[in-house]
């Protein structure tokens, strides 16, 4: 069931599986649009099961509530990388399931992913495949004395991540890493960090929301910014064509981010694809009339693209649990106070550092200012003004 051949009209059932925020954000974008949703796979009072008809906690592996649960559903998306491809090939044995395996598959595993993008002709970071001590320490030496160790499955956010040079114990590391085999790659000395958010629809139809640039503090999407003085036009028509590639070269129907290093001569390397909506492009909900949640919705539904350009500039800045540490009422009374910033927060009842707990997207004519507005209300959350 690879190509849709109907529409999921207003009234059906999706299945999400993931019940994390992106399911949540998609949920509402498809309740809004009048459509059932039920979740698979996460714990109870899961972010996206709050805001869903039905929640399944069973086990990505259970055939038998796979099953049922593709009974109760017209359409199956994911809201992340780690759903196991087997789960989903299961699931497409009884319903459709955009993206399909292809796409999933890649974006799980480091290696496969950059050696599809070399396929592609897509420039990435300078990588190798690491197999043993002995191949890590002359991969260093390769890379001049920089580079960075990543584990090829289960990294995000800057986990399953050592930055090595010629100096690091190499047994050390590659022993605290515990697995046989890993990517090394070589420090790419970035200008600045940028994404785009394409999707791509069953009549083969692309679309691109504006490229977003990226701040990331500790390896974490901090700050978002859209539009940048920093991208050109010529960049951002490059960014859409790699996006395009990817898209087709997967047979992707759904919605996926590119991430991408921009160097100083203005070359765009690839760093990551996520075969779903991302956390750079959060920013859509309030500054476009089509936001990434409902392009996915739209996407496995067989429906058109919405308009996804941007209305207005914006800037989302992450609240993790780092900053809602020690929230005063009167601090969210500041927040609220502020026509120009809308609030997200995911329901997300534990407050853990480093865990993402929400964002704020400030709305304004003016980037530079929606960004210091941010940062100034999320320390006052913070105790630190
Ligand atoms: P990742 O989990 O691979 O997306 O990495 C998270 C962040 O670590 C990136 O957004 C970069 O800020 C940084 N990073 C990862 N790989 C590299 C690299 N090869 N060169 C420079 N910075 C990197």
């Amino acid at each position: 069931m690879s190509s849709m051949k109907h529409v999921v009209r207003p009234g059906s059932t999706i299945g999400m599986l993931g019940g994390g925020q992106l399911g949540r954000m998609f949920a509402i974008a498809a309740r809004q649009c009048g459509f059932r949703v039920q979740i698979y796979g996460d714990p109870e009072e899961s972010p996206a099961g709050q805001v869903s008809d039905r929640s399944w906690f069973s086990s990505f592996a259970d055939q038998d509530a796979l099953r049922q649960f593709a009974q109760h559903v017209d359409v199956v998306t994911y809201e992340q990388e780690n759903i196991p491809v087997a789960t989903v090939e299961t699931l497409l044995q009884h319903v459709p399931v955009f993206p399909g395996p292809e796409l999933l598959r890649a974006s799980q595993h480091r290696l496969l992913e950059k050696t599809s993008l070399r396929r592609m002709g897509i420039p990435t970071a300078d990588f190798l495949k690491i197999t043993s001590e002995s191949e890590l320490r002359k991969g260093i030496l390769d890379f001049g004395g920089d580079a960075i160790l990543k584990t090829v499955t289960l990294g995000y956010d800057g986990k399953g991540q050592t930055r090595v040079g010629s100096e690091s114990d190499c047994g050390a590391i590659w022993q605290s890493l515990n697995v046989s085999e890993a990517i090394l790659e070589k420090v790419v000395p970035f200008a600045h960090e940028l994404s785009i958010v394409a999707s791509r629809f069953a009549d083969g139809t692309c679309s691109f929301f504006a490229p977003v640039m990226n701040h990331h503090e500790n390896h974490i999407l901090d700050v978002s910014i859209s539009p940048s003085a920093l991208i050109s036009e010529h960049q951002t028509l490059e960014a859409q064509q790699i996006a395009r590639t990817i898209l087709e070269y997967f047979d992707v129907i759904g919605v996926m981010c590119v991430e991408f290093f921009a160097t100083h001569d203005n070359e765009l390397l690839v760093n990551e694809i996520a075969p779903r909506p991302h956390n750079s492009g959060h920013l859509t909900i309030n500054a476009c009339r089509s936001s990434q949640f409902e392009q996915q919705l739209r996407a496995v539904c067989g429906l058109g693209t919405g308009d996804v350009s941007l209305q207005t500039p914006a800037v989302m800045l992450n609240l993790l649990g780092d900053h809602l540490q020690h929230q005063s009422p009167s601090a969210w009374q500041t927040v609220f106070a502020h026509p120009e910033i809308h609030v997200h927060l995911y329901g997300k009842s534990e407050i853990r550092l480093g865990r993402k707990m929400g964002h704020l997207t400030v709305i304004g004519h003016d980037v530079v200012a929606a960004e210091r507005l941010g940062r100034q209300v999320r320390a006052g959350l913070m105790g630190t003004t």
